[in-house]
């Protein structure tokens, strides 16, 4: 019996080193890693120059709680919204769920504060993935992790459709809260002219547009964030996965830069020193290699490739799904999409789930030529066989 709680259906293989894209079992078997821990190592595995920070900040300062004045915390922050574009404030935490937490705070505050009416529901959509907390798995639009955990927090309303959000509309909403590729929902992009109309329509309604980056944020969709890919200016954004090189950092950003003030919010560990050293040059990389070409390169290569294993296995796959370095592929039913995740696994290429029947790719965005050829090449093998 384990010592570990039954909270993920886990593959039998475990690894014990990692360089790049690539990874190695305890056999010492290798594997193309088309997963980045989901979305995680944007950078690759053991990345020189984030290693090199982590272990020069880890000699000198690790940790002082938030009491006092956290240099790369500031640093890091800065250089967010730099590259974001958009005039917002930072806040540091540790996960995906929690910067979210941040998210649904700002708004219930904001709602709190503008108006006479106490404004405070939050929609959201169906298929939508925000968390594991109490209050964040209640904003997730998928009633199945709805089970056995309530009474949850009031004031969610999920949204079929990017078309049914307005007319759920009412006096007390206070926000939208969408990621504009749906992730584990299954690599379900947003029309963009679609959510560019809600965008302006919410604004009209002072209601607040949260957008939740955690999966598609730091570049994985092409840009720094996919909010500019879509060209809208949301109130409030929340980051994670692919932001610490591995380490555990989630931020939450808004416009509303005077919403909190001390008391309202806070995290022991958010915003470390190390986690924001290691964030800091995650985005420094990613910047570098965004400017000099580098990462569309990658991403066009990419996407040959998924479009030849497409047309070569129309047997299996019904559609080709998401943009940047975040793709799927539809498979044609649960149990093919199960036998290709074990062969992949056993011909040395690690891809991802997604939703019902999306096999998901979320490589390393610095992944090279020769580990994209390779991973291709043994999920061809793979497929060859189902
Ligand atoms: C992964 C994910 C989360 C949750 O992040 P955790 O770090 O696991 O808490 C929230 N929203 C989206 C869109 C995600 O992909």
């Amino acid at each position: 019996m384990s010592s570990l709680l039954n909270t993920y259906a886990r593959m039998d293989v475990g690894f014990t080193k990692a360089k790049g894209a690539k990874l190695y079992d305890e056999n010492d078997k290798e594997y193309i890693d088309f997963t980045s821990g989901i979305g995680v190592v944007s950078v690759g595995h053991a990345n020189d120059r984030v290693n090199e920070v982590i272990c020069d900040q880890l000699s000198k300062i690790s940790h002082i709680s938030n009491l006092y004045q956290i240099e790369p915390q500031k640093q890091c922050a800065k250089k967010i919204v730099e590259l974001s574009g958009y005039d917002m404030a930072c806040f540091f935490g540790n996960s995906g769920a929690e910067a979210n937490e941040g998210a649904i705070k700002i708004a219930r505050k904001y709602g709190e504060v503008d108006g006479e009416t106490k404004k405070y529901k939050i929609i959201t959509l169906e298929h939508s993935f925000h968390g594991r907390t109490i209050t964040t798995v209640k904003a997730t639009g998928q009633e199945s992790m709805h089970n056995y955990f309530g009474p949850f927090p009031d004031g969610f309303v999920y949204a079929k459709t990017i078309d049914d959000i307005v007319p759920l509309i009412d006096n007390h909403t206070v926000a939208v809260m969408i990621e504009l590729v749906q992730g584990e929902g299954g690599v379900q992009p947003l029309d963009k002219k679609k959510v560019q109309e809600l965008a302006k329509y919410l604004k009209t309604k002072n209601i607040l547009l949260i957008v939740d980056e955690v999966q598609t944020g730091i570049y994985r969709t092409g840009d720094f964030l996919a909010s500019n890919v879509y060209e809208i200016e949301p109130d409030i954004i929340t980051l994670a996965k692919g932001l610490g090189g591995g380490l555990p950092v989630g931020v939450v950003m808004t416009s509303k830069k005077e919403i909190f003030t001390p008391g309202d919010h806070g995290s022991t560990f958010g915003g470390n020193y190390i986690s924001t050293r290691a964030s800091l040059e995650v985005l420094n990389i990613l910047d570098e290699y965004k400017n000099s070409g580098a990462l569309d390169e990658s991403i066009i290569y990419f996407s040959s490739k998924l479009e030849k294993i497409y047309k070569t296995y129309k047997n299996l796959f019904e559609d080709i799904v998401g943009f940047g370095l975040m793709r799927g592929l539809r498979v044609k039913d649960a149990q093919t999409l199960s036998d290709i995740l074990n062969a992949s696994v056993e011909n040395g290429v690690m891809v991802l789930k997604a939703g019902k029947n999306t096999l998901r790719f979320l490589p390393p965005l610095t992944i090279s030529k020769e580990e994209i050829d390779e991973g291709f090449k043994r999920l061809n093998t793979a497929l060859s066989n189902i």
